[in-house]
């Protein structure tokens, strides 16, 4: 299967796409057609790496048998994502299907993609007759330094270097981020904000004589960025798999169409299930949940995207965006893979910071989607509701796509069974979820910690408690302009 960029250029294939990340000319990579899986019924009798498998085999055409299944069973092991289910579903009622995609080492969903991904890169790599050790750079706001350290620890042939704005995480996150064990791991705290550590990252990059040096010590540098095909093919699995589940346990027929809410910042997840619909899943709608950022929504009700609007610091920080990248893959589908529509958006996106889709387009997307949002009052509001409804409690995101799916029942009346990404354990996002159900958010972290379980009923993460035992591994503070030189050191 080749690949192709959604501005036109560029045909390569899969290990390729995944080695690149970016297409030369600034699009994304897409697969040229998305596989069809014809016995869509053989996936019930498998386990998640199986059905996995059966996934990412159809995507990475130039990968061996081998090597998928060893990708595959480097990632989901029980012992990582705490049961064989891997991406367990909560039934909450005769509609909802609460899909946990948290289950992973860092509590949240970016480690279905994360803990793939090195495994997945370093098979290109070989591949592709580049046989230096891979460094991964990533800034950093939170949650996917941690991620991206988790999934790249002492796997072999890697390095990885994570940079985050002193100021600007959780003292929770600094934690996660400072105790990081492996062998291969580097943490440095920035003195700035996030723009002055993802600036300093990108200067990094494309630095020729910076990289020619590395090079020369046998290294290469990469990232572990959101929009690399290699951390959205993974994310087709879990909405398959799910499918599966429900067939198997009798809870859909075979030929019943689902629908999906997901909360969305830059498009990757609810894309993916979108690819899942392609590839056979019968698809109702593909609901889109945003926060008070609601740039998606207003989009989708009026195919004008817009981010000249006021940006909002909400209480689901991981969808506080107002340029979704992942989008375009999907406008370039909605175009009929017309590279050129998608390239005149993308320079308006640019210039104005707006475009305007064409009416045909639009209601084809219309067909396929719904949108709603959720402000932090509401979101609060779910939280409790939730609780008291079905004992169950849930984070500021899953919140977000919960409040939206009411909102589409209440306005469609639409009752099929629809599953609910849920993107991050309530532990994660303890602080605001404890004000949703009023405990007391004014104690330290780890007294937090121990109210959750007793409201929520969900052991306390292992991997969260043990923080305070650990030893701070990583002490570097250093200004912008002295990151390459942090990088030296590390190295
Ligand atoms: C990243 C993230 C999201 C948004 O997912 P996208 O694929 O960017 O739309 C939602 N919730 C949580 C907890 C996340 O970490």
């Amino acid at each position: 299967m080749k690949y192709q960029s959604t501005r036109g250029g560029s045909i390569v294939s899969a290990s390729q796409a995944i080695v690149k990340g970016l297409a030369p000319d600034g699009g994304l990579y897409v697969p040229a057609s998305i596989p069809v899986i014809d016995d869509l019924m053989a996936l019930c009798n498998l386990s998640y790496q199986e059905r996995a498998v059966q996934v990412l085999s159809r995507f990475l055409t130039d990968f061996t048998a081998e090597e998928v299944k060893k990708c595959v069973q480097s990632a989901y092991t029980a012992e990582k994502f705490g049961s064989e289910a891997i991406a367990p579903l909560h039934k909450l009622d005769d509609y909802a299907q609460v899909l946990e995609l948290w289950h992973g080492p860092t509590c949240a969903f970016k480690d279905m993609a994360l803990q793939i991904l090195p495994h997945l890169l370093i098979t290109s790599m070989r591949k592709n007759g580049i046989t230096e050790e891979v460094t991964i750079l990533v800034a950093t706001s939170g949650d996917t330094g941690k991620a991206a350290l988790e999934g790249f620890k002492d796997v072999t042939g890697t390095r990885i270097i994570v940079f985050f704005p002193e100021n600007g995480v959780s003292r929770m996150q600094r934690l996660q981020m400072v105790t990081q064990e492996g062998k291969n791991v580097g943490v440095a705290a920035v003195r700035g904000n996030f723009d002055d550590a993802q600036n300093g990252v990108k200067s990094i990059f494309t630095d020729d004589s910076f990289n020619r040096e590395l090079k020369e010590r046998g290294y290469v540098l990469s990232s572990a960025n959101s929009i690399n095909w290699g951390r959205l093919v993974p994310q087709i699995v879990y909405y398959l798999s799910a499918w599966a589940t429900m067939v198997k346990n009798g809870e859909i027929t075979p030929d019943e169409k689902i629908n999906v809410t997901v909360p969305t910042g830059n498009f990757g997840n609810i894309l993916a299930a979108y690819y899942a619909g392609k590839m056979g899943m019968p698809l109702g709608k593909l609901i889109c949940a945003s926060n008070a950022n609601d740039v998606l929504t207003d989009f989708i009700h009026t195919g004008e995207y817009n981010r000249n609007r006021a940006f909002h610091l909400t209480m689901s920080p991981s969808m506080d965006i107002l340029i979704s990248s992942n989008l375009e893959r999907f406008l370039y589908d909605m175009e009929g893979q017309d590279a050129e529509s998608v390239s005149a958006y993308m320079q308006s996106l640019k210039e104005s910071g707006k475009y305007q889709i064409r009416q045909e387009t639009f209601v084809k997307m219309q067909d396929c989607l719904w949108a709603g949002s959720c402000d932090d009052t509401e979101t609060l509001a779910v939280i409790r509701d939730t609780k008291d409804k079905y004992g169950y409690v849930v984070d500021t995101h899953t919140a977000v796509a919960l409040g939206v799916y009411e909102k589409y029942k209440k306005v469609t009346g639409d009752t099929s069974k629809t599953v609910i990404a849920s993107t991050a354990s309530p532990y994660k996002f303890g602080k605001s979820v404890l004000a949703a159900l009023g405990g007391n958010t004014e104690t330290d972290d780890f007294s937090m910690l121990q109210e959750i379980k007793e409201k929520s009923g969900f052991a306390i993460p292992v991997s969260l408690w043990e923080l305070q035992n650990k030893e701070e591994r990583f002490k570097t503070v250093c200004a912008p302009d002295e990151m390459r030189e942090a990088v030296r050191k590390m190295l």
